[in-house]
């Protein structure tokens, strides 16, 4: 590899587009230009095109083809389950979810409360995980709606959600998850599940930005939160995005094909960085390490040292990695997620998150391991210079 290349290891706030999606997008960027309501033959090819992303999709999750919606983004997956959810049970008086909810969880939620909805946040342990029992307590006779993801998207854990989505059932209450990071790295099978509902982002595992979809299961009312056309079977109203979509549907078929070949290659990157870290940086932390995690995920806390500085550092070196979630990059709030773990401790200001895909080598797994120690030394320096030495400033790479 080369010195000026990226090391994009970043790929829980976004993924490169798998060159087979967009070579399966641009005929419909292109030729097939139609809209798929229109009824005369030219623009078949797009509902055609449209039906099969729909089948790669459900193929992927283990459900109907007629079970899933497209959206914009995983955004608005959440935003309009958790409408749809309180617009339809007269109950609408209490919703459940976990305090290490993505903002795109955790904002409609706290907008419910604003609006004379209960929410109680369900906390997490030290490892990032709920306590079910806790869980099952904090569920009420009003209410309507659980949601908890499937895999966090700062620290990688898992959560037991088809064991929460039973808890769920055995109680009337309507079951979400917010699976942005489990689609694509862990193998689903919504079948015979007690899930409800389900989001999902193609961005998130090599498909393109701006699309997504929801699960609802198909015994589950669904009110739309876009209104207009009948797209979507009356779903969810826009003209559908079709190259978008059809590359969301080639990027799941690709996603398929990875774990059906039973490859571990993202797994095996991730355990070797991580272990290697530990091995040759003191004070280093795995944030979630005693739970079960998505295979491509380290979050660690790095003793003596700030997350943005690090960034800055690490950044001169080409390597793209974030503290926390991408979203709060540039906010100067510390992760939510590592505050819920240990709100007496300052973990959440010291976060790194190296996130790994398929598209990375294991010659940039070696060069961020070359890199990393040497920059975590250089902070703690700047931090606590030796008495008699010169403080070096963070503006100057090692
Ligand atoms: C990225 C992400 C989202 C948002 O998805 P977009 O398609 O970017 O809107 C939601 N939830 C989780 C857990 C995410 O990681």
């Amino acid at each position: 590899m080369t010195d000026d290349e990226i090391i994009y290891l970043d790929n829980n706030a976004t993924t490169q587009l798998d060159p087979a999606v967009i070579e399966e997008m641009l005929p419909f960027l292109v030729k097939h230009y139609g809209n798929p309501s229109s009824g005369y033959s030219f623009a078949g090819k797009a509902l055609k095109a449209l039906d099969l992303a729909r089948e790669r999709l459900a193929a992927l999750l283990g459900c109907e083809p007629s079970e899933i919606v497209f959206t914009s983004c995983g955004t608005e997956s959440n935003n309009a389950v958790i409408s749809s959810a309180l617009q339809y049970d007269p109950r609408g008086k209490h919703v459940v979810a976990s305090a290490v909810e993505h903002s795109a969880v955790l904002r409609p939620c706290q907008d419910l409360a604003k609006r004379g909805c209960d929410v109680t946040f369900v906390g997490v342990d030290r490892d990032g995980n709920v306590d079910l029992g806790e869980l099952e307590e904090a569920i009420r006779p009003e209410t309507v709606m659980v949601s908890i993801m499937w895999a966090n998207n700062e620290t990688g854990v898992l959560f037991p959600v088809e064991k929460i989505a039973e808890i769920c059932r055995e109680k009337s209450v309507l079951f979400h998850t917010d699976a942005v990071q489990a689609i694509g790295k862990i193998p689903v099978r919504l079948r015979d599940t007690a899930i409800n509902f389900l989001s999902l982002s193609a961005h998130k595992f090599h498909g393109p930005k701006g699309v997504g979809a929801v699960y609802v299961n198909r015994r589950t009312r669904f009110r739309p939160l876009i209104l207009g056309g009948g797209q979507e079977n009356g779903r969810r109203g826009g003209t559908e995005n079709v190259a978008s979509i059809v590359g969301l549907g080639k990027a799941a078929e690709r996603a398929s094909q990875y774990s059906s070949e039973g490859k571990t290659h993202v797994r095996s990157m991730r355990d070797r960085f991580e272990k290697a870290i530990l091995e040759t940086v003191n004070g280093a932390a795995v944030n979630g390490a005693g739970a079960a995690r998505i295979p491509n995920t380290s979050s660690f806390s790095f003793e003596g040292i700030e997350s943005s500085a690090a960034l800055l550092l690490l950044d001169r070196h080409r390597i793209c990695c974030s503290a926390g979630s991408a979203c709060r990059t540039g906010s100067e709030e510390a992760s939510h997620v590592l505050r819920a773990m240990d709100p007496s401790g300052d973990g959440a200001r010291r976060g790194l998150r190296f996130s790994f895909s398929r598209f990375n080598t294991d010659a940039q797994v070696d060069r961020a391991l070359e890199v990393v120690p040497k920059v975590i030394e250089k902070l703690r320096q700047v931090a606590a210079p030796a008495s008699g030495s010169a403080v070096s400033s963070v503006a100057t790479a090692p």
